[in-house]
């Protein structure tokens, strides 16, 4: 028997999230790997998977946690065995597959990492797919600086929902990086956390939230964008000429209300972020860059630890935006 959070939905009781004992038995028959969750981490869709805000989750019943880490204790695939530190993102898992908020977790060994070296499995997942995405998010910066000759220092990075978790990772790379970087938020007061993890200029998110002009005063080379809408929009509009925007988010809303003046007439590109599918190589890049360059104790001060129970209530506060930087959930308190 092990302890899970375990998504119901009964014509009786309605969309029901709960701490609850599973048995191995009760497993769906997908997975080639057994894996004992060390830790997992709440993110935004798994605030909309435990509340059922959204319909991220499509069948019942379903354990959430679109990530974890933790030691294989049975494998049948090839590439694992008995022992492995491995960590997971995203694969439909906590979505359509039974997910990491969970002491075990039964799974494709396709989609397994190895935990990369130098980092713990709680560090990897105080990053988690929040993290994890904000790194690819700076990784296809990177390569369109490159591409374009813009230096780190060459201009202002702007990063979208700055005390999210994407956000408050995003800052702490770009600023190691090297990046003159500026953070949106809806949360001023949290304008020393942000400026801690590297931020230089702290702006009132409403400067971007409504709609704007197709064309604004060029000022970012680059953006990492986690909240979409008019945000994105603006964000778009205000990129500087060959500049570009991550887009990986929604957090305002799902919609674009955008013209193609920024792309046609600035060269300006957009970027869509997906971490879900992204292939194996590029999540084993993104893991050994944020191995390599992540400051540890700003991770730490990014990170609150929480409990398999307490993951429910946390997951209607990260919808609320109540939540600042990581949660880590330790699966076995
Ligand atoms: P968080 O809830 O931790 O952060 C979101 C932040 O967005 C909030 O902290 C807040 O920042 C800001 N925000 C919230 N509501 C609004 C609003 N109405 N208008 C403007 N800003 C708002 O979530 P995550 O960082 O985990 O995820 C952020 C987004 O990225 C989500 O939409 C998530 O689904 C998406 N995502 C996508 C992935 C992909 O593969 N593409 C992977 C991971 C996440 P502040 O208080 O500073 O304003």
């Amino acid at each position: 028997m092990f302890k899970a959070l375990l998504i119901n939905k009964t014509d009786d009781a309605g969309y029901h999230c709960a701490l609850t004992e599973l048995d191995e038995a009760q497993w769906p028959v997908t997975g080639d790997v057994t894996v004992q969750v060390a830790w997992s981490t709440l993110n935004y869709k798994d605030g909309l998977a435990i509340t059922g805000q959204s319909p991220v989750v499509r069948s019942f019943p379903m354990v959430p946690g679109i990530d974890f880490a933790g030691t294989v204790t049975a494998s049948s695939h090839p590439r694992w065995t008995v022992g492995d530190e491995v960590l997971l993102n995203g694969f439909g898992v906590g979505e359509n597959h039974w997910g990491g908020l969970a002491q075990m977790a039964r799974v494709k060994g396709d989609w397994l990492v190895a935990l990369p070296a130098g980092l713990s499995a709680r560090d990897a997942m105080a990053v988690g797919t929040a993290g994890y995405t904000a790194m690819l998010c700076v990784m296809a910066l990177q390569r369109h600086w490159t591409d374009n000759g813009m230096a780190p220092g060459s201009g202002e990075v702007l990063v979208t929902g700055a005390n999210g978790g994407v956000g408050s990772v995003a800052i702490a790379l770009l600023a190691g990086l090297g990046h003159t970087v500026v953070a949106s938020t809806g949360r001023p007061q949290e304008a020393d956390y942000l400026k801690s993890l590297g931020a230089t200029e702290v702006i009132d998110r409403a400067n971007l939230s409504a709609p704007g002009k197709p064309l604004q005063k060029e000022r970012w080379i680059g953006v990492v964008d986690s909240v979409g809408s008019h945000t994105l929009a603006n964000a778009c509009a205000t990129t500087r000429y060959a500049g570009a925007v991550a887009a990986c988010g929604l957090a305002q809303g799902m919609d674009l209300p955008a013209s193609v003046a920024p792309f046609i007439l600035r060269g300006v590109t957009l970027y869509g972020i997906d971490s879900v599918m992204a292939p194996m190589a590029k999540r084993e890049a993104a893991w050994a860059a944020l191995a390599n360059t992540l400051d540890r104790q700003q991770l730490a001060s990014i990170t609150r630890e929480i409990g398999l129970a307490d993951a429910v209530a946390a997951g209607a506060d990260i919808l609320a935006g109540k939540v600042r930087g990581r949660l880590v959930v330790n699966v076995n308190a």
